[in-house]
C-alpha cells in the first residue's frame, strides 16, 4: 500500500501544473516555425531580412503600429483585416505580431470555415474562440503560516473495500496570523493530505494560506473557505520556523475558466472547481455560466488580484463567415471582455454569405468600418527566393541553384504556400536516390506526383463528366 502511495504522489507531482495555456491549434504555426517577430528597428521600421521575415515591409510596419496600439491598450473595439493574396504572409504577420506581444498573451487561431459544425451552433463556435483569446492573469499572495494540530476527529465510514473503518472527518488547527489567533476546521477536502502526511494533535503544521482565490490547477486538494481565507497546503515543518510571504501568477484564459466551472465538482465555489480541469470532459457551457465566470473575474479585478490580458483571435479566410457571424463580431467587439480580432482574406468584391449584398473582400460594410485594413503585396522572385531558403534552412533541406530557382518559378506560378510544401516531399526523393541536395528531377517527379490547386481544378474542369457533383 506504501508503495501505491508512492507512486500516487508521484503521480501528483507530475500532475502538478502552475500554468494552464490554451490549446492551440498548431499544425499550420509549424509551418511558420521560421518567423520570430515583426522584425522591425527601433523606429519601427522593417529590415528587409530580419526574424524571418522578408520584404512585405509596409505591413510589417503597420502590424508594428497594431502592436503599439495593442500595447498601449487602444485597440479596444476595433479590429485588424489582412488582405492579400493567398500565401502573402497574412498568417505569418498575425502570428508576428502574437510574438512581438509575448508569450503570455492568449493567441487563437482560426479559419472561417470551423463555424459550420454539425454539432455546435456557429456562433457558439466564435464566442469559444473569443474566450480562448482573452487571458486572466491572477495574481496571488500567498502567507506561509504554522499552526498547531489541538483536535483530530475520525468517524466509522465505509471503506473502499466495502468494509467499515474509521476515516478522519475533521482537523482542528490552532493557527496564529498576523491579524488574529483562528481554529481552523479542515474538511474532507484535505483527508488524503493529512492522512498521508501522518498528522496527529500537537504537529505543527504549514498552512499556505492565499489572499487570493485562485487555486493552481491540477492539484488534488480542495480549499477550505473561512471568511477570506483559502488554505490548501499542509505540510509539517519543525517547530519555530517562521512564515514567510510568496506571490504566485497564474495565467489562465476565460474558456479555461468557463470550462473548469462547466463540470460538475463537490466544490460549488466558482474557483475550487478548476481543480478539474484535467479531467477531460465534453461538457456544455451556458450563455449563464459564462456570465457568472465574468461577474467573477470582475470582481478579482476590482479586487486586485486579476488583471484582464486581451489576446489575439486570428480569423483566417474570414469571407466563409455568414451575415449571423459577422453581426456577432460586431457586437462582440463592443462588449467589455473583447481581445484584439484579426481577421484575413484573400477575397476582392463579393458576396457576404447568407445575403446578396456585394461587399469588399465579403464583409459587411458596418464591420470593415471597425477595420484597419492592412494590405499584403505579392512577392517578387527574389523574396520569394529568400524566403525558400529559409524554409529550407528550417526544415535541414538542400538545394542546388537550379532547383532553388525552379522551386521559386513554381512558387510565382502557383502559390508560395504550394512551393513550400513541395520541399519535404523533394527531399525524400532525393534521399531515396541516394542524394542529400534536392535536384530539378526531384521537383518534376513532385510535380507528377502532386498537384496545385489551380492544376487541380483544370484537371477537374477538363474531366468534368468524370466526377460527382
Ligand atoms: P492564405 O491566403 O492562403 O491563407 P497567407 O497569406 O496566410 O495565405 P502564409 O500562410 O502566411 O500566407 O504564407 C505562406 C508561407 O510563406 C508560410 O510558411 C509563411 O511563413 C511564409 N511566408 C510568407 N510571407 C513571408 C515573409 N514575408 N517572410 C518569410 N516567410 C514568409
Amino acid at each position: 500500500i506504501e508503495k501505491e502511495n508512492e507512486k500516487e504522489n508521484e503521480k501528483e507531482k507530475e500532475m502538478k501544473i502552475e500554468e494552464v495555456h490554451t490549446t492551440k491549434p498548431d499544425q499550420r504555426i509549424s509551418s511558420h516555425s521560421h518567423l520570430k517577430g515583426l522584425g522591425l528597428d527601433n523606429n519601427g521600421e522593417a529590415i528587409l531580412t530580419e526574424s524571418g521575415f522578408v520584404g512585405q515591409t509596409k505591413a510589417r510596419e503597420a502590424a508594428g503600429i497594431v502592436v503599439e496600439l495593442i500595447k498601449s491598450k487602444k485597440m479596444a473595439g476595433r479590429g485588424v483585416l489582412l488582405a492579400g493574396a493567398p500565401g502573402t504572409g497574412k498568417t505569418a504577420i498575425a502570428l508576428a505580431i502574437s510574438h512581438e506581444l509575448g508569450p503570455k498573451v492568449p493567441f487563437c487561431l482560426m479559419v472561417g470555415s470551423e463555424v459550420y459544425s454539425s454539432e455546435v451552433k456557429k456562433t457558439e463556435v466564435l464566442m469559444e474562440n473569443f474566450r480562448r483569446s482573452i487571458g486572466v492573469r491572477f495574481k496571488e499572495v500567498r502567507e506561509v503560516y504554522e499552526g498547531e494540530v489541538t483536535e483530530i476527529t475520525a468517524e466509522e465510514t465505509e471503506n473502499l473495500y466495502g468494509g467499515y473503518g474509521k476515516q478522519i472527518s475533521q482537523v482542528v488547527v490552532g493557527l496564529q496570523t498576523a491579524r488574529d489567533s483562528k481554529q481552523l476546521r479542515l474538511g474532507p477536502g484535505i483527508f488524503e493530505n493529512i492522512q498521508k502526511q501522518k498528522i496527529s494533535v500537537g504537529d505543527v503544521i504549514h498552512i499556505e494560506v492565499a489572499t487570493g482565490a485562485v487555486k493552481r490547477i491540477g492539484r488534488s486538494e480542495k480549499f477550505i473557505q473561512d471568511g477570506q481565507l483559502e488554505y490548501d497546503e499542509f505540510v509539517p515543518i519543525p517547530k519555530g520556523e517562521v512564515h514567510k510571504k510568496k506571490e504566485i501568477v497564474q495565467h489562465l484564459t476565460l474558456h479555461d475558466l468557463d470550462l473548469a466551472n462547466a463540470r460538475p465538482s463537490g466544490g460549488k465555489d466558482i474557483v475550487s472547481i478548476v481543480g478539474d480541469l484535467l479531467k477531460p470532459k465534453k461538457t456544455e457551457i451556458s450563455e449563464k455560466l459564462r456570465i457568472e465566470v465574468n461577474k467573477l473575474v470582475n470582481k478579482y479585478i476590482d479586487q486586485g488580484v486579476a488583471e484582464l490580458v486581451p489576446g489575439v483571435l486570428f480569423i483566417d479566410e474570414v469571407h466563409m463567415l455568414d451575415v449571423e457571424c459577422f453581426a456577432f463580431l460586431n457586437r462582440a467587439l463592443e462588449s467589455e471582455f473583447s481581445p484584439i480580432v484579426i481577421l484575413a482574406t484573400n477575397r476582392g468584391v463579393s458576396k457576404v454569405r447568407g445575403t446578396d449584398a456585394l461587399s469588399p473582400h465579403g464583409i459587411p460594410l458596418d464591420l470593415l468600418d471597425r477595420l484597419l485594413i492592412i494590405r499584403t503585396l505579392s512577392y517578387t522572385l527574389s523574396e520569394i527566393s529568400r524566403i525558400v531558403l529559409i524554409r529550407a534552412n528550417v526544415e535541414g533541406i538542400k538545394l542546388d541553384k537550379e532547383s532553388l530557382a525552379f522551386l521559386c518559378k513554381k512558387a510565382q506560378a502557383t502559390s508560395l504556400r504550394f512551393a513550400i510544401l513541395l520541399l519535404t516531399p523533394a527531399n525524400i526523393i532525393a534521399s531515396i536516390n541516394g542524394r542529400d541536395t534536392v535536384i530539378v528531377q526531384d521537383f518534376q517527379e513532385c510535380g507528377v506526383l502532386f498537384y496545385d490547386a489551380k492544376s487541380s481544378a483544370k484537371l477537374l474542369s477538363e474531366q468534368k463528366d468524370k466526377f460527382l457533383d
